[in-house]
């Protein structure tokens, strides 16, 4: 990433020197497979039962509530659909809404395909789900509400503690997606009422393909690896042990900073808009002012494509995003933006700015800088903005 300003920490993030440090040996000294019946193997088992009572503490969990899985992907692909199949007997239906990431609504889609129902919920036009609207969906059918803590693109922070109190009174299962949450702001499972909740090690400075999900004592998704008795016959696979070690040093080092943190990112995004919204003409923020994750700032530029801000960006050395890596390169404009009602062509010229632990005020100041002359020079080349 030399030379580069990295504006897109919601996407990954660098693991950090330390993690990485925590990690080393388990690849080629502390190798042996946590399920062996040797001496040596005690090393790795040793590990990977200390990182999953660190990652337990850090969200209010208990040890044997956590499952280590490849990541956020496929948590919540088990989560879905593991407790979607437990519980057919009891109901085929399901609410989620309509700006989950992938991950949840590509699960969802292909269970409505095998006979589920599913209920997609609006959020507001600041991106906000209320638990109003959930609790006029529930059904003798609901057996699940999936609705993410924060959201990847706008950063909205739902009313969990609220959906998880309703979900308790109804004895309806509820599995969040905190993929960009855990780590970014306090959680505790317990005291949220949260059945299952998915996360993932590369969201928060750990290593990628390592996540897990956290799944309430009494609760059972149906089981969809198949092939060994690891995580307690939940979870088959050997061990991803160095990527355990370093998805709980990540995750230690970011719980006992949430605060700190919180304040630092916070404050540097509240300048950020401040700057960018005084400077420009013409400019949203979407999502909500103050519900948000600390790090997410995302606007919409009118009379512009987002994907030529973003490769003009690119050429000033600065890595940002349109929204979900997922939906760049293709021509629709992101499903969450259209979700809290922005019209096409606004969408369409939307940039994501989430920042991390490495950027500076110096930093800002270029990006802003950079962003007046470039939004000026597309406009310039806009019909559209002429006619105004
Ligand atoms: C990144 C992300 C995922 C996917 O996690 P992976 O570990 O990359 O599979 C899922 N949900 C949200 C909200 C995310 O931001």
């Amino acid at each position: 990433m030399k030379g580069q300003i990295y504006f897109d920490h919601a996407a990954t993030t660098a693991v950090k020197p330390e993690v990485i440090a925590k990690m080393l040996p388990y690849f080629a000294v502390d190798y042996a497979n946590p399920s062996s019946v040797y001496s040596i193997s005690r090393t790795a088992r040793h590990a990977v039962e200390e990182s999953r009572e660190t990652i337990a503490q850090c969200i209010g969990a208990d040890k044997d509530e956590i499952y280590f899985t490849s990541g956020g992907t496929e948590a919540d692909n088990w989560a879905i659909r593991g407790s979607a199949y437990a519980n057919k007997n009891k109901g085929n239906h399901i609410i989620t809404t309509e700006f989950e990431h992938h991950a949840v609504l590509h699960t969802c889609k292909q269970l409505e395909k095998e006979g589920f129902e599913v209920t997609y919920i609006k959020p507001d036009s600041e991106g906000i789900i209320h638990t109003s609207d959930i609790e006029k969906a529930i059904t003798d059918k609901t057996i699940l509400i999936t609705i993410m803590f924060a959201n990847n693109e706008i950063g909205t922070i739902q009313p969990i503690y609220e959906i998880g109190k309703l979900a308790k009174e109804k004895g309806i299962l509820f599995h969040t997606d905190a993929v960009q949450a855990v780590g970014a702001v306090p959680i505790n499972v317990k005291e949220m009422n949260i059945d299952m909740l998915s996360m993932s090690a590369h969201k928060f400075y750990g290593p990628k393909g390592i996540g897990a999900l956290y799944v309430r004592k009494g609760v059972r998704p149906q089981v969809f690896m198949q092939g060994g008795a690891q995580e307690k016959n939940r979870r088959a696979g050997t061990e991803n042990v160095p990527g355990i070690v370093g998805f709980a040093a990540a995750l230690f080092d970011a719980c006992m900073h949430t605060e700190e943190n919180a304040l630092k990112l916070g404050q540097m995004r509240d300048y950020l808009i401040t700057e960018v919204m005084n400077k420009i003409p013409y400019v949203k923020l979407n999502g909500h002012i103050s519900k948000r994750l600390p790090n997410n700032a995302n606007f919409s530029f009118e009379f512009i494509e987002g994907e030529a801000l973003l490769l003009s960006l690119d050429l000033e050395g600065i890595a940002a995003s349109s929204g979900s890596a997922c939906t760049s390169g293709s021509l629709d404009p992101s499903h969450v933006l259209l979700s809290i009602g922005l019209p096409h062509e606004i969408a369409h010229g939307s940039l994501r700015i989430t920042l991390g632990d490495d950027n500076t005020y110096y930093q800002i100041d270029y990006l802003v800088e950079k962003l007046i002359t470039i939004v000026d020079r597309l406009r310039k080349m806009s019909p559209l903005y002429h006619e105004n």
